[in-house]
């Protein structure tokens, strides 16, 4: 049974009678653009067919009563005072806080929430649960649906209800995603752009199953690095340097910014390339930016891992990868591969079994399809 169906069944057994409307919010992955959003520069994400999905219910009050599949846990609280708390409700409430603070009236709903993105493996489950979150207040509340301003509002929930310090990146992709592409995104203006996958390749996402606790300081780090080197440089943002600049600059900078200073502005290079290769169909030269920008991030940036890096030289051995490298934050999480299409399945087997006996830890193999950003299907289930 699809997750779509099984929040439907869940609904009826829990409600009585069948959800009114329907939500579906992706999770996501980066292809390339590592550590580039918060330095104003390009990223290439894709929203990914691993999806959160609610069904619901409108209610006449402005109570949100949850249940979440994944927790086989309910929740309810006040979207007009929804007070702090911990645990995976807050996400919900983070959302309602930031509406509010919008200056938007919010009614109540109530219904079943499910998730096929793995929780905490770095495909950005927390961004497709506060857009759901947010598509599903807006509809039962006849809010207009801005998927731009929507996805900082979830970024701003995030950031200040939740305290967890992510860019604009995740909610933006999988609030505007588009079956079948990636979208290239200018973090300085929010500007986006489709761009095709190539033909005849998937994109395989290559869990490591480490997660490393340092993330966040290591993370903080790296963004106070990256604005030492911009002022040692006399920018505002990295995004304002290019190769000749750094080149020209360097002297100016002590050796661990100027290694940082080099993996963002070559990254910001790699990406805008690895646009025009996709536009071209260019699936090799995509694979090359992708396989540079691992060295970047594991040599100048040094955010990779031991498991990272095995992964990546386990695929790159591999028949028909075209490249591979660590995605998200790094220190664990996942890494991704570009493969031709025919290659994919036994690719699939022999990463996992290489994987396997050089690290001892088990992989997930996830192969994904680019999909379309969050949707509200309002009489999704009568109109079957
Ligand atoms: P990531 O975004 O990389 O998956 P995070 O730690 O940012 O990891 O977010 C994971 C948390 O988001 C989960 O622990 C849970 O609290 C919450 N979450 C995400 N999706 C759901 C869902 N469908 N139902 C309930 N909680 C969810
Ligand atoms: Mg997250």
């Amino acid at each position: 049974m699809s997750l779509r169906d099984h929040v439907i069944t869940r609904f009826v057994e829990h409600h009585g009678e069948s959800p009114s409307a329907l939500v579906r919010a992706p999770g996501r992955v980066n292809l390339i653009g590592e550590h580039t959003d918060y330095n104003e520069g390009f990223v290439l994400p894709m929203a990914i067919d691993r999806e959160c999905w609610i069904a619901l219910r409108p209610r006449n009050d402005t109570r949100v009563r949850i249940h979440s599949l994944l927790h086989d846990e309910s929740m309810e609280f006040d979207v007009t005072a929804p007070e702090p708390g911990s645990g995976w409700a807050e996400y919900p409430k983070g959302v309602a806080w930031a509406m509010t603070e919008d200056g938007h009236a919010l009614n109540g709903w109530e219904g079943i929430v499910g998730s096929s993105v793995p929780l905490g493996a770095g495909l950005s489950s927390s961004a497709s649960f506060t857009l759901a979150s947010a598509r599903a207040l807006a509809g039962v509340s006849d809010i207009s649906w801005d998927p731009v301003a929507m996805a900082k509002l979830c970024q701003r929930a995030e950031n200040h209800w939740l305290g967890v310090h992510c860019g604009v990146m995740d909610p933006l992709i999988c609030s505007v995603g588009r079956e079948g592409q990636a979208v290239l995104i200018d973090c300085r203006n929010l500007d986006q752009r489709p761009v095709p996958l190539p033909p005849d390749t998937g994109i395989v996402i290559l869990d490591t199953g480490t997660r490393r606790g340092l993330v966040g300081s290591a993370y903080n780090e790296r963004r106070n690095q990256c604005e030492q080197a911009a002022r040692a440089l006399g920018v505002e943002s990295l995004r304002d340097i290019s190769d000749e600049d750094l080149e020209k600059g360097s002297i100016h900078l002590e050796a661990v910014p100027l290694r940082r200073a080099r993996h963002v502005v070559g990254e910001n290079t790699r990406t805008l390339e690895a646009a025009r290769a996709m536009q071209a169909g260019d699936a090799e030269r995509l694979g090359s930016c992708m396989n540079a920008s691992h060295q970047s991030l594991r040599d100048d940036f040094e955010v990779s891992s031991h498991e990272l890096d095995v992964m990546v030289e386990c695929a790159r051995g591999l028949s028909g990868c075209l490249g591979a490298r660590m995605t998200g934050a790094g220190f664990g999480g996942c890494a991704l591969a570009l493969v031709e299409a025919a290659a994919i399945p036994a690719f699939c087997e022999e990463v996992a079994q290489r994987y396997t006996q050089a690290s001892n830890f088990q992989p997930q193999v996830h192969v994904c399809r680019a999909r379309a950003g969050v949707e509200w299907f309002p009489d999704a289930v009568s109109s079957r």
